[in-house]
């Protein structure tokens, strides 16, 4: 493997697409993975670019560019998000649908990856226009989705409500109700118990395994939480419920320590009379930078890209680094924690309690069955416990870290369904 500081100023001229790429690149060799087999999960299966044109309230038309990108469906139909945003390129969402190629087969469940968006700026629509735009991609888009083809769900800045609009346009179209065209819905039309909490719980299991492994006892074992959002706040709160204490938590104005434990309950009702966990009266005041090298067992990044780095890997003190949110750690602070002891759980794992509950709400409206919110909880935690155990023995049997382990089983599987199928016609 090469240097961390080859890697790094390697991986800071790709883009996106080209690092998911280099990364698939390092994995296959690593697990030595057929060439022909290798070239086919390089690329995506399908790449559908579509224009949509919106009726604005001043009552012309704009036209917005949009994506739906299929990377891999041998083990099942698409599943992935759709994002709303400035940002968006069709390099990006050619990415995150191979991500969710891996995280799908990770935690073994009958998907493929798949990832959608659109170029827009939804803070600046007005509800009418995010509504004309969701149902014309919808629309456009509806060729290639379905409950048995590719089964979208939220992302960054789109909402049960625009999962309730997908799934009302294309039953339009129909001329009946499917909701199992996407997840993420409100439970009043389909969607699953549990599933707002799904990403926090699935974290939860994944560091209680790891909490087994290291021998160490959850009991008032402390944690640092960084962002306060779905993912964070939900952490925080169904971690304490487990015993953990929550020493320090932030979101994008600040945060809060308290050494001896922070009322979690009471940080709720702050943000949300204030919209902010900072200026909380149970504990100091910290900066996020400080938060990430607090002392504590097990730090949550629960916000951003990027935030762990060669610069700070050396002073995390956590033992476990449990990735809720996507890409919040280097490569070069991979290597670093890895050498320190710190296991890093990586998102594929810790955050794929969002996409296994989703999972359920789709076999749920299939099977017109719902279930209890206990039995959504205790599949998901059969589940993320299976994960963890297959992501730790194929470290360990490769003498790798937990991420190359995540990744090693998830290609794995997916090149062993894709080489299964073989090669039509
Ligand atoms: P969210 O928008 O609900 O919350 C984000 C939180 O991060 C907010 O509290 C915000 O204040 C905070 N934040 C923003 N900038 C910050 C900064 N500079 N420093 C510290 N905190 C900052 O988002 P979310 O749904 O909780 O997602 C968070 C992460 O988890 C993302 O990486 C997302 O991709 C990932 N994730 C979320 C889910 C899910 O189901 N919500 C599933 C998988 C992955």
């Amino acid at each position: 493997m090469s240097s961390t500081l080859d890697r790094s100023a390697v991986q800071a001229s790709l883009n996106v697409w080209q690092m998911a790429q280099r990364q698939l690149d390092d994995i296959a060799k690593i697990i030595g993975l057929d060439s022909s087999i290798h070239g086919y999960l390089r690329e995506p299966k399908r790449v559908l670019q579509v224009s949509v044109p919106v009726r604005m309230d001043s009552g012309s038309h704009r036209v917005f560019e949009g994506y739906r990108v299929q990377h891999n469906m041998a083990r099942g139909p698409g599943k992935g998000g759709i994002r709303f945003h400035p940002d968006v390129t069709l390099d990006e969402v050619k990415a995150l649908a191979m991500w969710m190629s891996w995280k799908c087969a990770l935690v073994n469940i009958p998907f493929g990856g798949a990832k959608g968006g659109v170029i827009c700026d939804p803070k600046n629509m007005s509800m009418q226009e995010l509504e004309n735009l969701t149902r014309r991609f919808t629309s456009e888009i509806s060729i290639i989705i379905g409950p048995e083809k590719d089964i979208p769900a939220p992302d960054v800045y789109t909402t049960p409500q625009i999962m309730a609009w997908i799934m009302d346009t294309y039953s339009m179209q129909k001329g009946y109700s499917i909701p199992g065209v996407v997840t993420g819905k409100p439970i009043a039309i389909g969607g699953s118990a549990g599933r707002d909490k799904a990403t926090a719980r699935g974290c939860l299991y994944v560091v209680d395994e790891a909490m087994k492994e290291l021998k160490l006892s959850s009991g008032g074992a402390r944690v640092a939480i960084q962002g306060f959002g779905n993912a964070g706040m939900h952490a925080a709160d169904l971690m304490a419920a487990a015993g953990y204490s929550i020493v320090a938590v932030s979101d994008s104005r600040g945060g809060v320590a308290n050494a001896n434990g922070l009322d979690v309950a009471k940080v709720i009702a702050f943000k949300q009379e204030t919209g902010s966990v900072a200026g909380f009266s149970g504990g100091e005041k910290l900066s996020n930078k400080e938060l990430l090298e607090y002392d504590c067992d097990v730090l949550v990044p629960a916000a951003l890209e990027k935030v762990i780095s060669a610069d700070n890997a050396p002073r995390i003190k956590a033992k476990i680094v449990a990735e809720a949110a996507n890409g919040p750690t280097l490569p070069e602070a991979d290597d670093i924690l890895y050498e320190r002891g710190i296991m890093v759980l990586p998102d594929i794992l810790a955050n794929a309690g969002g996409v296994t509950v989703s999972y359920f709400e789709w076999v749920q409206d299939l099977q017109e069955l719902f279930w209890e919110e206990q039995t959504v909880n205790e599949r998901l935690r059969r589940i993320m416990e299976r994960a963890f155990r297959d992501t730790l023995g194929q470290a360990n049997r490769l003498k790798v870290n937990m991420r190359q382990g995540a990744y090693a089983v998830a290609v794995g599987r997916v090149a062993e369904a894709t080489s299964l199928r073989g090669v039509y016609p």
